[in-house]
Order: structure tokens, then C-alpha cells, then sequence
């Protein structure tokens, strides 16, 4: 896949765009001024796979809260702000990775000056963040523009004054609810600048309409080399974020997290518990490290011996079951029967000499 080439910018310990992997970022659920409830989510979304965070900064407490955070962790963490300039200099001086600016809320040029001058002097990048629900300072224009032109409009202007003030330490997003004018807004936007972009849609919902919303969205922008990290926001605990944000990049090829498995629907030849093997290989699947493995790895499970080996060619290894009994087979060749009980733990066993 031919991706979107784009500028490097560094975020605490990780770079992004410039043809780096791309990360998986997320937002901390918990308040931020709960420093030791804080700490542990991090370290559990750190477990998860989080490589970015995003932290909700409202005022001064959560600033101080920040700056205990940032002597605890090695996350990369970036500073949601709204409103209040002062918050964004505060979360600098407090030791922020990234800070996040809503053109919708801080948009006095003065203002903008100040953060560029601080950003500046700690060396860190600013997200131009373009969330629908913060465009309606456009009034009118609203009903003649699209969404996504407004969003890229409000972008545009917004990375104009950063340049303008000699910043171009920039990352961007334009995130609406809406999957057609987010995909729309991103695809223009990637004709009028090489900054790398943050992938989101806002509000995405709960967690499988959501999910199904994401991987429709961010998918198809991958899909098209656009996208330096992705967030996928869900009404759901953010480890659940990430879980589908793994998905999204493994099933894509973007990165390998974990083999993919390949499973039929079943149908009235399939003689086995399939839903049952599925569910056992993936639980199994889930306490593996494949995170230094860089093969694509495709396991498949098919219901019956008709059509499985034919239907799994390209997976490594599979199975394909009979009455009692598992036919294994690799690159689409035979090897070996196997009693279904041992089905699983076979495939396991294979997939750990090819790993
Ligand atoms: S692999 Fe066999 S059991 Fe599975 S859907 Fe195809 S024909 Fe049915």
C-alpha cells in the first residue's frame, strides 16, 4: 500500500508520518485530576497497545495533574484544549508531548502566538484538531458549504496562521459524525499540504455501530495511504478503542498484531462447534505476543472438507473439519488429521514453529 507521503513530526518518545507505522492513539477516560486512577488506566492502555494519549485539560488542576502524570509515565501524552489559551501554555510548561487546539474556540491570533512561541521553545508539535461540532462559528456559510469543505476551510485558515508565525510543527484532523463528509474532508486535505493526519470520526457511537462506523471510515482512508495515526472513539472503555484500532490496521496489513483468522459461516455440511472453535482460538490467540512478529500470518478454521482447504489457500495454516476429526493443512496442502479437541492447541503449536 502506497502511503500519503508526509512530514515527520515528533511526539515525546514516538515519531509520526514519514512512513512510520501507523499509531494507535486513544483519550484517557478517567478525570485527569485523579492522578492515581489516571496513572492506571495509562499503564493498562499502555499494556492494551495505546501509543498516544490524549488528556482533557479544563483547568488548573488538571495542569498540576499533568505535570505528576508526566514524571510517571513514558506514554506520549497530548493536551486536549479548549477555550482557555492559558490552558494550552500551562499543559506545555507542564511537560505536554502534543498539544491539541480546537480552531472552533481558540482562534485569536494573539492568543494562537503565545502557545506557537511555547510550543516552540519545548520543541513539541501542535495538533490542529477541526471537530464538526466546533464549526458553526462559520453561520451562514454553514448551510452553503458542505461539511467537509468546512472543515478543511477552518483547518486551512487555522495551519495559515501557525505558518504564517513560522510554526509547521503540525498535525491534523477533521473529525465529523458523519463517515462520508470525514472521509470527504480528509481526502481533500490531503491535496493541500504534507502534514501527517490524525484519523477519527467524532461521536462514533456505541461500541459496535461505532466500530462498524470506524472501520468503514478510517478503513477506507488506509486503504487509501491517508492516515499517520488513528483514533477510533467509541461510547465504550478505551481499551475497547484500541482493540478495534488493532483490528482495523491488522486486518488492513498495516501492522501485525495477531494472525488473522479465517473462519467460514458454516452451513448445514459443517459437522463441529465452529462458533465454539473460533472463540476458543481467538481467546488463546489474545495472550500471545506477536508484537516483534512482522509476516502476515493467516489461520483458518472451515467448517467442513469440501470446500475449506479450496476456500483457505492463503492462509498458513487451517483446519478443516469432518465429523470427528480435523483435516490440517498448510499453504492449502494436507498434512495430518487431528481429533477436534486438539484442534486448537495443533494450530497453536504449528503457528509457533513459523512465528
Ligand atoms: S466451509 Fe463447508 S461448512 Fe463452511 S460454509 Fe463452506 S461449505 Fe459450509
Amino acid at each position: 500500500m502506497m502511503r500519503r507521503k508526509t512530514k515527520r513530526i515528533k511526539v515525546g518518545r514516538l515519531i509520526i508520518g514519514g512512513n512510520t507505522p501507523v499509531a494507535i492513539q486513544s483519550m484517557l477516560k478517567t478525570k485527569t485530576e485523579f492522578v492515581s486512577a489516571a496513572l492506571k488506566e495509562i499503564e493498562a492502555l499502555d499494556k492494551a497497545g495505546c501509543e498516544i494519549l490524549r488528556l482533557a485539560i479544563k483547568d488548573n488542576k488538571d495542569i498540576l495533574a499533568l505535570k505528576v502524570i508526566r514524571t510517571q509515565t513514558r506514554m506520549p501524552l497530548v493536551a486536549d484544549i479548549h477555550f482557555d489559551k492559558n490552558l494550552a501554555l500551562g499543559a506545555i510548561e507542564a511537560g505536554a508531548d502534543k498539544i491539541r487546539l480546537n480552531p472552533g474556540n481558540i482562534y485569536k491570533k494573539n492568543d494562537i502566538y503565545e502557545i506557537i512561541c511555547q510550543a516552540k521553545r519545548r520543541h513539541i508539535p501542535i495538533r490542529v484538531g477541526v471537530n464538526s461540532g466546533s464549526i458553526k462559528s462559520f453561520g451562514s456559510q454553514a448551510s452553503r458549504l458542505r461539511q467537509s469543505a468546512l472543515l478543511v476551510k477552518s483547518a486551512l485558515g487555522y495551519i495559515r496562521i501557525l505558518e504564517d508565525f513560522g510554526f509547521c510543527d503540525i498535525v491534523v484532523s477533521l473529525k465529523s459524525s458523519d463517515i462520508f463528509e470525514t472521509i470527504k474532508a480528509y481526502q481533500k486535505m490531503a491535496k493541500l499540504c504534507d502534514y501527517p493526519f490524525h484519523l477519527g470520526l467524532t461521536a462514533a457511537g456505541p461500541s459496535r455501530i461505532g466500530t462498524i462506523k470506524s472501520a468503514i471510515s478510517l478503513g477506507s482512508l488506509l486503504c487509501e495511504g491517508i492516515g499517520d495515526t488513528i483514533r477510533v472513539s467509541l461510547t465504550d472503555t478505551a481499551a475497547q478503542e484500541i482493540r478495534v484500532a488493532k483490528d482495523i490496521l491488522n486486518v488492513l496489513g498495516l501492522r501485525k498484531f495477531s494472525p488473522e483468522i479465517i473462519s467460514c459461516p458454516t452451513c448445514g455440511r459443517c459437522r463441529v462447534d465452529l462458533i465454539k472453535i473460533v472463540k476458543e482460538l481467538q481467546e488463546k490467540l489474545s495472550t500471545l505476543n506477536f508484537q516483534a512478529s512482522t509476516r502476515p500470518m493467516k489461520l483458518a478454521l472451515m467448517g467442513c472438507e469440501v470446500n475449506g482447504p479450496g476456500e483457505a489457500k492463503e492462509a498458513n495454516i487451517g483446519i478443516a473439519f469432518g465429523k470427528s476429526e480435523g483435516l490440517l493443512f498448510k499453504k492449502g496442502k494436507p498434512v495430518k488429521k487431528v481429533p477436534v479437541e486438539k484442534c486448537v492447541d495443533v494450530l497453536l503449536e504449528e503457528l509457533s514453529k513459523i512465528r
